[in-house]
């Protein structure tokens, strides 16, 4: 058969490719990518960074390729075919990634190199790519005995069971809860289409009346909407104890397990806890660190969070004589306060905001930093007639970069906006192969009345996945595995944050923000509206996130040897942070999935991290102009080109000139005045 993915090709050729061609192109690559792999182990000249672990990050590209391409797919323009297939090959593919950390003769080639290190003269990117395969195979255990070994498997076999079970339960707890309401009394407050919502989903499960659960679009309304303070209250203690009625859902045991399990696999490792081994690919580094960072905030934030917390009470109390703020109180009356403080609605923003004038204004914006150029094209093959399609050059008339973009729903897109690649940038034979970059959100699509237009939300989301793909546009480094996003964690939110910025900007507004009819610019009084509002509440928001941090590290920073009690360990890591009254029947860890079942764990900080960094380095560009050619740059230079080839504290530093700073976060979410 003819394949076209098993073809050399630069831009993907999607117009061949049918589905049946995925499956065997995935059974040749692997097969390929393995012979390639053997290669470099059955080479009798002795290891070498060239032949061992040069040659191990180029192995496999084809695999890369399909696999971007099928994946991306799989996200975008999805069908139950190319679902069906994914099920197939992932497996596949996993098994595929565990020969490789699992074989021992590679393994023993890239000690080798990597024990000789310092006979051998590298350039930092050469140390850093030695030091992260090395690594990713150290952090597996190839160094342990067979014993030691053993035991690595058994847990991990064992956390991979109880991250799903845990994850399941919070479905499950979250199925199990309805609340059904039969007088509409009960939802007054609620916006007409959340009403007609809950009607809705009372009716596809054939029952009267309204139906609330404790999914996120049922439940949030709920909170900030109803009026009957009662209801909130059921609910959101049912939301809150998700895994903890001490029934066959119940997710105490199962945590209590997982962090005994992740401390022993770090010990196991040489690690004193599970956070250090996390950390120790991370920016922050140490657990030390961590706190260091949460704490500095939190003394920061706390009185501005006490502040509002009183002023939000004392709005509650006049409205409603309420006794004191609960739990349940606080989003309905914040949404009260808010709207009686700004009184902005995006149907007032939209106008201002058509997709072609903010795609044009994202690009405006980086030809002023950058000197970039995108020329749309018509000759690219693309995946849906709705993708467009840009060449993108700098002002050397160099190409630099493809770039996709696909903005609206479809029915085979899942929900959200993501940046991707079909392709990563590298350096081989000393041609520069240059990436392809894409976006993909889901914004509303124009009709034959109204043009596409964007809340102000989603003007920020186009500019953070805009952001992103800056970043993978302008990489510029030798490995592939080091290019573009491929950064720490904790790093890769730079460039897209900072880029939000200039949405808040009147120098930036004034070059894609006009009225959509009149062709009048945004008044600034609303783009001021808009900045005052995003300080809304910042205090309280900050100490949220900072809970969740501290209590993040609680369970993976330290020796959970000797927990038995979930829920009170729970309480003493909340109680720096904590302003509402205690409620026994909640829970919050039991159903904490981002560090239980997702990536996250000894990670949740990094939200509150690359906030500080996208603050500091806009603060630069502020001082200096933000669109000051010099320090865009210095970005570029050090930042955006530079991908995953140093540690990121140096590389930032060599853009900024300094270690970043709390206070320019401080500043912008206006809890500096608070403290002085
Ligand atoms: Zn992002």
């Amino acid at each position: 058969m003819n394949n076209p993915l098993l073809e050399p090709f630069n831009e993907a050729p999607f117009s061949k490719i049918k589905n049946e061609h995925f499956k065997p192109a995935f059974l040749q690559a692997i097969e390929d990518a393995k012979q390639e792999i053997d290669d470099i182990t059955s080479n009798p000249d002795a290891p070498t960074f060239e032949n061992t672990v040069v040659a191990l990050d180029f192995a496999g590209q084809q695999l890369d390729r399909i696999s971007s391409v099928f994946f991306n797919l799989n996200s975008a323009e999805t069908n139950e075919e190319i679902q069906k297939i994914a099920q197939e090959v992932s497996p596949l593919l996993s098994e595929f990634g565990n020969d490789i950390t699992l074989n021992e003769a590679l393994f023993q080639r890239i000690k080798t190199v990597y024990e000789n290190r310092d006979a051998i003269e590298l350039t930092p990117e050469q140390a850093t790519l030695l030091d992260k395969k090395y690594r990713s195979f150290s952090r597996n255990g190839a160094n342990l005995n067979d014993a030691d070994k053993k035991r690595l498997r058994e847990i991990d076999a064992e956390l991979s069971k109880l991250k799903l079970t845990f994850g399941e339960n919070v479905l499950a707890e979250t199925n199990a809860f309805e609340l059904l309401l039969t007088n509409e009394e009960d939802l007054n407050g609620l916006p007409e289409g959340e009403k007609e919502a809950a009607a809705h989903l009372a009716e596809s499960k054939g029952k009267e009346g309204w139906l609330i659960t404790l999914d996120y679009p049922s439940y949030i309304p709920f909170m900030k909407y109803a009026e009957n303070r009662e209801l909130r209250k059921e609910l959101a203690l049912a939301f809150g104890s998700k895994g903890f009625h001490n029934n066959k859902f119940d997710n105490q045991e199962n945590i209590l397990k997982i962090v005994k399990l992740r401390f022993e696999r770090a010990n196991l490792l040489g690690y004193p806890t599970h956070a250090h081994f996390v950390l120790e690919e991370r920016m922050a580094e140490t657990p030390e660190k961590v706190l260091e960072f949460l704490n500095e905030l939190l003394a920061k934030a706390k009185p501005a969070a006490e502040k509002e917390y009183v002023t939000l009470e004392e709005f509650a109390k006049e409205l409603d004589a309420i006794d004191r703020l609960e739990k349940w109180d606080s989003a309905f009356y914040s949404e009260k306060l808010k709207q009686k403080l700004f009184n902005l609605d995006d149907e007032k923003l939209k106008p201002y905001f058509k997709l072609e004038n903010v795609i044009n204004g994202v690009f405006k914006i980086s030809e002023k930093l950058y000197g970039l150029k995108f020329n749309e094209v018509q000759t690219i093959d693309k995946y849906h007639e709705e993708v467009k399609t840009f060449e993108v050059y700098d002002e050397q008339d160099n190409f630099i970069s493809l770039f996709y973009a696909d903005f609206h729903p479809r029915p085979g897109k899942r929900g959200g906006a993501w940046m991707t690649s079909f392709k990563s940038q590298y350096t081989l034979n000393g041609v520069n192969s240059r990436p392809q970059i894409s976006n993909v959100c889901n914004f509303t699509r124009s009709t034959s009345k109204k043009p596409s237009l964007l809340t102000f939300n989603e003007v920020t989301t186009l500019f953070h996945e805009f952001g992103h793909a800056l970043h993978g546009m302008l990489a510029n480094t030798t490995y592939p595995s080091l290019s573009g996003t491929s950064v720490y964690w904790d790093f890769v939110e730079l460039p897209s944050q900072v880029l939000e910025n200039w949405c808040y900007e009147k120098e930036a507004l004034e070059l894609f923000a006009f009225h959509y009819e009149t062709g009048e610019l945004i008044p600034m009084e609303l783009v001021d509206k808009i900045k005052e509002s995003s300080n809304f509440q910042e205090g309280m928001a900050t100490l949220r996130q900072l809970s969740f941090g501290f209590l993040d590290m609680a369970w993976h920073g330290t020796d959970p040897t000797n927990i038995s009690d979930v829920k009170a360990y729970e309480v003493k890591a909340f109680e720096s942070t904590n302003l509402f009254p205690e409620t026994p029947e909640t829970c919050m860890s039991t159903a904490f999935s981002h560090i239980f079942q997702g990536g996250y764990s000894s990670g949740y900080y990094s939200y509150k991290w690359a906030e500080v960094l996208d603050a500091d380095a806009f603060h630069y560009f502020k001082e200096n102009g933000i669109f000051n050619r010099e320090i865009a740059n210095k970005f570029k230079e050090n930042v955006l080109s530079k991908g995953g080839t140093e540690n990121p504290m140096e590389l930032y530093k060599r853009f900024r000139g300094a270690e970043p700073n709390i206070d320019a976060l401080l500043e912008r979410a206006g809890l500096l005045e608070v403290n002085e």
